[in-house]
């Protein structure tokens, strides 16, 4: 080793190091790079280990030479260092912009079910005739359910119902809303005018038309003169309200054990007007509800005299009021939680 290959390699590393700085991309490559070129274990301190094999008056030149390196390679890392740290803050900056223009993200906004909205709309109408909401049990019992309507536990009619029970024979899941007349009556005295919404069960198999679980609202109004004249104007204005105020509509006989006489009450087709259509089996009328006047055995058991008051009771479908509303025409859709048809109900 002599002084001028020490002074060569000083040479050479000062440059290879100069190149190295210039080309680093990142502020950790110039931390990386200062251990590398001037740590302990460094290039630099590499080369510095010959100069112990040169003579004594060469040493002091050569510890000048590698000082001027050493302050080269420092200068060079420490103005690089600086720059790329410049850049990255640049780049968070930009990164990490706020930009306190954009409109905020909107929270999803819920919204009622459609049968509830059909629930709310029923009751908003008949309210404006008096008519006030009542809450009655899911888990009814035989007596209320059926044989304070006029249904014995052996009368035929029960087999339009086929119930769940909960526990045989004394209690079931109400199979309609009906018994929630009796409960009003036994609550409330004449003058009444009740409304009655809620989830009703009976055991169904399932299909566009039918389900085990489904919404009824019951009406029931007892008052002294009650006649039904007064039932038919009351459902008159409501199937306006609902349909429209230029539909016609129709009572025509049904059947209900707790009413006497008992009515099916239709509105003109929807969909044709009346004229007959496939939706309406060509008849130009849709079935809304099943109404009567409250049979007086049925009086007796709410504990009303039948010979001075008279009542009359209504019952509808939610699901196919609200079929009608919204032109769904299979009601399995309201229990699916499918949010791409809920979403259609805002
Ligand atoms: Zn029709």
């Amino acid at each position: 080793m002599d002084l001028e290959s020490l002074r060569a390699d000083l040479e050479q590393l000062r440059e290879r190091a100069l190149e190295r700085i210039a080309a680093s991309t990142q502020p950790d490559q110039i931390e990386q790079l200062t251990v590398d070129l001037l740590g302990k274990k460094g290039e630099l301190t590499l080369v510095l280990r010959g100069i112990g094999a040169l003579p004594a008056e060469d040493r002091p030149r050569v510890g000048a030479i590698a000082n001027q390196v050493r302050q080269a390679i420092e200068a060079a890392l420490d103005e690089r260092g600086r720059e790329l740290r410049k850049g990255a803050v640049a780049d968070r900056l930009r990164d990490e912009a706020l930009d306190v223009t954009t409109p905020g993200r909107p929270i999803p906004r819920g919204a009622y079910h459609p049968i509830a909205q059909t629930l709310a709309r029923i009751a908003d109408v008949f309210g404006q005739f008096g008519f006030v909401v009542y809450e009655s049990p899911e888990i009814e019992d035989d007596l209320t359910n059926f044989q304070m309507l006029n249904i014995p536990r052996d009368h035929p009619a029960r087999d339009l119902w086929d119930t769940m029970y909960v526990d045989i024979p004394e209690h079931l899941l109400r199979t309609h809303t009906s018994p929630g007349q009796i409960r009003v009556m036994h609550a409330e005295k004449p003058p009444i005018r009740a409304l009655l919404p809620g989830r009703c069960f009976r055991y169904e198999a399932t299909d566009a038309a039918h389900a085990s679980e489904f919404f009824q609202v019951e009406g029931l109004m007892v008052d002294e003169g009650t006649t039904m004249a007064d039932l038919r104007g009351l459902l008159d204005q409501f199937a306006h309200a609902l349909f429209g105020a230029d539909k016609r509509t129709r009572f025509r006989p049904g059947y209900y054990p707790f009413t006497e006489p008992s009515v099916a009450f239709d509105v003109e087709c929807l969909i044709c007007g009346g004229r007959g259509c496939p939706a309406c089996s060509h008849t130009g009328w849709m079935a809304i509800l099943g109404a009567g006047m409250v049979h007086p055995v049925v009086l007796q058991y709410g504990g009303i005299d039948p010979e001075r008051y008279q009542g009359f009771a209504f019952g509808m479908g939610a699901e196919r009021i609200t079929n009608l509303r919204h032109g769904v025409g299979d009601l399995r859709l309201y229990l699916e939680n499918d949010l791409r048809f809920l979403e259609q109900f805002r």
